[in-house]
């Protein structure tokens, strides 16, 4: 677990975009799911199922935006490299606040 902290502390910004939109895709994609399985099987799946599956979904989706809000940020001056509130897919070469190299 200690080393699992670590890795995660040491990780860069763009493993945490990695990460982030990982967490943010997955998310889609079990909401995603979740809306074929309430469409297609109304009555062979319990519904409870499709809650979950669209539960998990929206857990990560929101995952990924916080997980980026929090922690995709320049690693010298602390500046949050989301685009408006979105999660970028790929960050710049250089800190839009401080110019330095990311
Ligand atoms: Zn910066």
């Amino acid at each position: 677990m200690k080393n699992l902290q670590e890795k995660w502390r040491s990780m860069d910004c763009r493993q945490m975009l990695n990460v982030v939109n990982g967490t943010f895709y997955g998310g889609l994609g079990l909401l995603l799911v979740a809306w074929i399985v309430s469409q297609c099987s109304q009555s062979t799946v319990p519904g409870g199922f499709a809650v979950l599956l669209c539960v998990l979904g929206m857990a990560g989706v929101f995952g990924g935006i916080l997980l980026a809000y929090l922690r995709l940020r320049c690693p010298h001056c602390g500046a949050s490299l989301m685009l408006g509130g979105r999660i970028p897919t790929s960050l710049p070469n250089f800190c839009p606040k401080c110019g330095k190299p990311l």
